[in-house]
């Protein structure tokens, strides 16, 4: 430990890593672990070689290996731990959903076994808690707020419907080892307890252990018992337990959320979520700035013509302030485009719609960037081929500020938001921030 103390006034070494199932979740995970004081940058999967990573406390990789087979997501996440041990990190968190959105092929299970035996670990301590969203384990069982995850809306998921709450045996049907159970009364107890009880269930050979947790305070101990192993398996509840146990015994230091540097100039609002919270957040915008009003179904008819208004509505605009443009729509409009087009062909074409406007805009020379709803962001990220995410300070719950590293065209700041995140100013208040 003196070792990383003396390691240079900028940074003490990679103190975690973290393989995140899907992106929204790297995300969350990632803003979660900046507001419990650490220094945090997301990658979009494994960045090459040339791609420099800026040094920080924790890093975590974003992968897509939630709902996909399960061999494909071991090999991913076996590359991601290579990289992430390879950065130094000294603990890896696999990061899930806080549902344990998974069936009895996987993917918690086998990526779960998979990491453990690279890391030559005896037991993974897995945790799925999120007190601050309602999913609490008690004995095992997720909640889902006050209902069993088995009676919860989980129930009927359109991938993986959630059928079971009880964790252990859930865990078990996908797993290879035998699974325990570490039971509220030992986490109240302390860290000293879990970790006993967590050796005991090494002893009797099993491969994971499922941790209660029902309220915040229970993840502190968890995480302090989980960084005595190399691997735990958890949602962004265990990561704040990992960061606070972190920061208590000296192995990264407690910092405010990260100033990113200012990257200045023009800035544009993207919205290509339909969810009620965006368009309401589009109407308060309009008080403030143009706002363009893709027709959905012209567009997906005929996208270069699209695309030529909008980017004619930009040029005009922009020379006086921040515009935004939105495919966005009330269910009725949205059922009659998925009607006519199919869901899948109308939201793939108004996603790369919105990712060519975005790439447009940045070969004029703009920087910052607000974009509104899951997939889209995901279609705009990949187009500006943005390979990391330095993390900065929280615009709305679950959603940072970010320095976008790695695109051909340089820094880019920007804000992507799950279609339901955020208030009605969000927008506001994501170009003040946005610098
Ligand atoms: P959210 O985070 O709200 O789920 P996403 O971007 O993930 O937002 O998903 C919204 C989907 O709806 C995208 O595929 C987008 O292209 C599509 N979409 C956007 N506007 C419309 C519209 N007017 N009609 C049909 N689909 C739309």
């Amino acid at each position: 430990m003196d070792g990383h103390a003396q390691a240079g006034a900028t940074t003490r070494g990679l103190a975690l890593g973290c393989i995140a199932d899907d992106h929204t979740g790297a995300t969350d995970l990632a803003n979660t672990l900046a507001r419990a004081g650490l220094s945090v940058v997301q990658t979009i999967g494994v960045p090459g070689p040339d791609v420099a990573v800026p040094e920080t406390d924790a890093r975590v990789v974003a992968l897509k290996i939630r709902s996909v087979p399960a061999d494909e997501a071991v090999a991913k996440a076996r590359a991601a731990r290579d990289a992430l041990v390879g950065a130094g990190a000294g603990h890896v968190l696999y990061k899930i959903c806080s549902t344990f959105d998974s069936t009895d092929a996987g993917n918690i299970g086998p990526v779960t076994d998979a990491l453990r035996a690279d890391a030559g670990a005896a037991i993974v301590p897995v945790c799925p808690a999120f007190p601050g969203t309602g999913r609490t384990v008690y004995q095992g069982h997720l909640f889902v707020g006050d209902r069993l995850l088995s009676e919860s809306p989980l129930k009927d998921h359109p991938l993986n419907p959630m059928r079971d709450a009880d964790l252990v045996r859930v865990l078990a049907r996908q797993s290879a080892a035998p699974v325990g159970l570490v039971a509220h009364a030992t986490v109240r107890a302390g860290a000293d307890a879990i970790a006993r009880r967590l050796e005991a269930l090494a002893g009797e050979g099993r491969g994971a252990a499922v941790v209660d947790a029902i309220c915040d305070d229970d993840l502190i101990p968890l995480g302090e018992a989980a960084l005595r192993h190399p691997v735990s398996t958890g949602a962004s509840g265990l990561g704040h337990g990992l960061a606070r146990a972190l920061i208590a015994s000296g192995r990264a230091r407690e910092s405010a959320a990260a100033a990113l540097p200012e990257v200045g100039g023009p800035a544009v609002v993207l919205a290509g979520s339909t969810s009620a919270a965006t368009r309401a957040q589009l109407a308060a915008a309009q008080a403030l700035m143009p706002v363009l009003r893709i027709d959905a179904a012209a567009a997906v008819a005929d996208p270069e013509r699209a695309l030529a208004d909008a980017l004619a509505f930009a040029r005009e605009k922009l020379p006086s302030g921040p515009v935004a443009i939105a495919t966005s729509a009330d269910p009725d409009a949205v059922a009659a485009v998925q009607a006519r087009f199919g869901a899948r062909v109308a939201g793939a074409a108004l996603e790369s719609l919105m990712a060519r406007i975005a790439e447009h805009l940045v070969a004029w020379g703009l920087r910052r960037l607000v974009v509104a709803g899951g997939e889209t962001s995901g279609a705009v990220v990949e187009a500006l081929q943005v390979k990391a995410l330095r993390i900065g300070a929280e615009i709305a719950p679950g959603v940072p500020a970010t320095l976008a590293l790695g695109a051909p065209a340089g820094a880019l700041a920007l804000a992507l938001k799950s279609g339901n995140f955020g208030g009605e100013d969000f927008f506001a208040r994501a170009l003040e921030a946005l610098r």
